[in-house]
């Protein structure tokens, strides 16, 4: 994969990003990436680009695409190059092409050249991609990328400086998928013919809407808000995705923005201080030039400016798509998960910005990396993990984020919480989960 011709500002992103926050010292300009040797003693490091094919990728090229098994540098899976390391002077010579590998997961490359391979919903699935089939999706590759490469410049005598450990920013978000159970007169009709009992229902659409079992939101705020208090609001923001349109099954059930009870919810979220996002449609995957009118139906029923975005399904099916929400006026999406595998989709725990895999472009939308979804764990056709098993697989993330100084993103829905096991198929336990989580992290 040779990144240096025509790279549109991407390498030295890349290279800065690798090196890391606080990077004051613009150490990536004591980085070259380069084979000719002759520039070898400009630089303290040089990383020498490896691979033959030239961008914007071609569906002719072959050698684009790493092989299994994957070789290993100092412990870490390498995607490119040799993990070979030597001094030519005084300059350190990596044949390890972390910079490629960094691109090839940061901007999901195989995605775009694997188009055949999408699931049901045109998802790329987490159980097809390299970080899976080589084992180490559950691992920030590109972080530990970033760790190597400070410590090369080290040896070489630059003193840049590891982050200090510990979780930066934790995102906790909600998708508003299925507000409510039975809060409009179709929901009653849908609970009679399926002989729930008319009088039931109607109660529940008559009675206060903090009695509807799906309407756990005050709840989830007041668990989040136990962590906000914990770490800081500034460490700790809330979010709701609300959709604001869509026309396939899967965007069903469609609620009303205007309604009394949404109106209710953007109420509370507005008191409370949690922020609004919008949930692109399923309908807006499959065709991104709808997001821009969504987006406006939601910032008119809130009142206010919407800049965040997370996609129905986690369905943003295809990588250039994101030139769509750019486009809508979006600054920050929170899509970038599997759903079928919790784990670092874009090999990092960090915010980073979108770098469009085709042109290689690094635009101005900042993705923010899922770390984990609850029905992730527990639905039988994704992970299908117990209580327990699922909190080990949520800690040891965890666990990861805190290493590298990252960002945790958790996504709960309203009605995996209920606490019943009616409406909490197929796994009851997502309350306790949450909970338990939620008290973990704040004696961190
Ligand atoms: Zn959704």
């Amino acid at each position: 994969m040779l990144m240096n011709n025509c790279d549109n500002g991407v390498i030295p992103y890349i290279l800065k990003f690798l090196i890391g926050e606080g990077n004051a010292g613009g150490w990536q300009r004591r980085v070259g990436y380069t084979a000719d040797r002759q520039a070898f003693h400009r630089y303290a490091v040089v990383i020498v680009p490896a691979s033959t094919i030239c961008f914007p990728a071609s569906a002719e090229a072959e050698d684009d695409l790493p092989v299994l098994p994957l070789a290993e540098i100092e412990g870490v899976p390498l995607l490119f190059g040799k993990p070979t390391v030597e001094w030519a002077g005084e300059t350190l010579v990596v044949y390890a092409d972390i910079v490629a590998g960094a691109f090839f997961l940061l901007s999901r490359y195989e995605e775009i050249r694997r188009r055949d391979v999408r699931d049901r919903y045109g998802r790329f699935p987490g159980r097809e991609s390299l970080p899976c089939r080589a084992g180490f999706i559950h691992r920030p590759v590109v972080d530990e990328y970033g760790r190597l490469l400070r410590g090369w410049l080290r040896r070489a005598g630059v003193d840049v400086p590891e982050p200090e450990p510990g979780i930066r920013k934790i995102w906790l978000t909600h998708d508003v998928d299925v507000p409510f159970f039975c809060r409009t007169l179709r929901g009653v009709l849908r609970e009679t013919v399926r002989g729930g009992g008319i009088g039931k229902a109607w109660k529940l659409l008559k009675g206060p809407l903090e009695a509807d079992p799906l309407y756990t939101f005050p709840w989830l705020i007041e668990q989040d808000n136990r962590l906000r208090k914990a770490v800081g609001r500034h460490r700790c923001e809330s979010l709701l995705f609300i959709k604001a349109g869509g026309r396939t099954k899967q965007d069903k059930p469609l609620y009303n923005l205007h309604s009394a009870d949404i109106q209710s919810l953007l109420a509370i979220s507005r008191t409370e201080q949690v922020g609004i996002g919008l949930h692109s449609s399923y309908s807006a995957g499959k065709d991104p030039t709808r997001i821009a009118a969504e987006k406006e139906r939601l910032q008119k029923a809130a009142g206010r400016e919407i800049r965040y975005n997370r996609h129905h399904y986690l369905a943003l099916c295809e990588p250039e798509d994101y030139s769509w929400l750019e486009r809508a006026g979006i600054t920050d999406d929170f899509t970038m998960g599997y759903a079928d595998l919790p784990g670092f989709r874009l090999g990092t725990c960090r915010p980073v910005r979108w770098i469009n895999p085709a042109t290689r472009f690094v635009s101005s939308l900042t993705l923010h990396p899922l770390t984990v979804m609850d029905v992730s764990l527990s639905d039988p056709r994704y992970m299908h993990l117990r209580y327990d098993e699922a909190l080990a697989y949520c800690r040891q993330l965890f666990d990861r984020v805190a290493l590298f100084a990252g960002e945790l993103a958790l996504l709960w829905h309203n009605d995996t919480v209920t606490g019943e096991s009616s409406f909490s198929a197929p796994a009851p336990w997502h309350r306790k989960l949450y909970e338990t989580l939620i008290q973990e992290l704040t004696e961190q």
